[in-house]
């Protein structure tokens, strides 16, 4: 005889236990008032799971040995403290190393470790998933955007890339990942709650422990946010420059149609703590024959007037069909000579990673060429 199972008198199937690791000591609290831990118990118990997750590396509630044994268990039980998947991961002959993280499926997002000779060494990180800005010289910009990331899938990228070189805990000494700078995919200010939120799990002394002033955020010339991003970060800010005229700058980082190079240099020096110890960099891809110049690089240097600042020039990294060749390099040197003659730093940056697509500009995600695949289905659906 056939039984007909009654499935809604089934009890629903449990939810999938979600991580808790990358997550700011705010919502670790409330994470553990929701589980029902006792009000005034969550705090600490926030700083408990904060300090053996973010500074320790640990992967496992059963080896948080200060937390009492039946809570261990419960957590393991609705928790785990697992990073999202790494869909690859590459490493380039310069020592670079790329790996795209699926946030989830669709959702695909790089980060770039680039270790330096003198032992330091930054993490690129992605803020978004693609992005809006559509600078004409940069891969990130052709594509469309997916989503910003959140605050927790930020620090991922940093707990994933400290499991590969295996850094932890975090207090170790000679660690190579000294520094973070949001430089992957995406505009940060475009997503300022979460950076804001990431960056102080990523500064916390008791968590991940790299401090706001090995912190760089960059933006594309997002000016309202710019004082905004300095109140409430402390990080270091880096601009992506790119031209030195409103007509030229409108064309090859169209934000500028927007907030002007004015209005961006005023909110510039509006930026909090701005001296000799700290500061701006400015980031210049070298074009050739659009942006190189002489006179360029003087019009540069009076631009600057006033603003501590360094100078970063980029070699311009190309990408399949991408409209631009990089300066030659003897350009590139003179117009080093010009702006270091007038007392500011710029070092001429080697591009790193190329082999790999890791250099900056070169960016992009699977999920951004997926998407980029259903563009094309839907235009041809609408042709039909
Ligand atoms: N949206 C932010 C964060 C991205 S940072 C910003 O614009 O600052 C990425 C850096 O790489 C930026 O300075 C960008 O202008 C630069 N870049 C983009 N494409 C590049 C390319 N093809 N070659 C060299 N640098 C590039």
């Amino acid at each position: 005889m056939k039984v007909e199972l009654d499935l809604s008198k089934r009890p629903d199937a449990a939810p999938a236990p979600k991580s808790l690791a990358g997550l700011s000591l705010p919502a670790l609290k409330a994470e553990m008032e929701a589980f029902g831990v006792p009000p005034k118990q969550a705090g600490m118990r926030a700083k408990q799971i904060r300090r053996w997750a973010h500074h320790m590396g640990c992967q496992d509630f059963m080896e948080m040995t200060d937390v009492a044994k039946d809570l261990r268990e419960q957590l393991s039980e609705s928790y785990h403290l697992e990073r999202p998947e790494i869909a690859d991961h590459q490493v380039s002959v310069d020592g670079t190393q790329k790996w795209l993280t699926r946030f989830q499926p669709g959702v695909e997002g790089e980060s770039v470790f680039i270790p330096d000779v003198s032992k330091t060494g930054a993490l690129c990180v992605s803020s978004q998933v693609g992005c809006t800005l559509n600078c004409t010289f940069c891969h990130t910009g052709t594509q469309k955007l997916v989503r910003n990331l959140t605050a927790q899938e930020i620090v991922a990228q940093i707990l994933i890339a400290r499991d590969e070189i295996g850094e932890w805990p975090a207090s170790m000494e000679n660690r190579r990942l000294t520094n973070i700078v949001f430089m992957g995919m995406g505009e940060p200010l475009y997503n300022l709650d979460n950076v804001a939120e990431a960056i102080d799990t990523i500064s916390d002394g008791d968590g991940i422990a790299i401090g706001r002033r090995r912190i760089t955020v960059s933006t594309a010339g997002v000016a309202p946010k710019i004082p905004e991003l300095g109140a409430r970060t402390g990080a270091m800010l880096a601009i992506s420059l790119h031209a030195v005229r409103d007509d030229l700058r409108d064309e090859i980082v169209p934000i500028n149609r927007k907030y002007d190079l004015q209005t961006l240099f005023e909110a510039i020096r509006a930026y909090p703590e701005l001296g000799n110890s700290r500061r701006v960099t400015f980031e210049y891809v070298m074009l050739k024959g659009v942006n190189d110049s002489l006179a360029e690089a003087r019009d540069l240097v009076k631009l600057l007037r006033g603003v501590p600042a360094k100078i970063n020039l980029i070699p311009f990294n190309p990408w399949p069909g991408s409209p631009y060749e990089c300066s030659d390099w003897e350009t590139i040197e003179a117009f080093a000579k010009v702006v270091n003659r007038a007392g500011y730093a710029s070092p001429i940056r080697t591009p790193r990673g190329r082999d790999i697509f890791a250099a900056c500009g070169q960016l992009r995600s699977e999920s951004v060429k997926k998407s980029a695949a259903e563009k094309r289905r839907e235009a041809l659906a609408q042709a039909e």
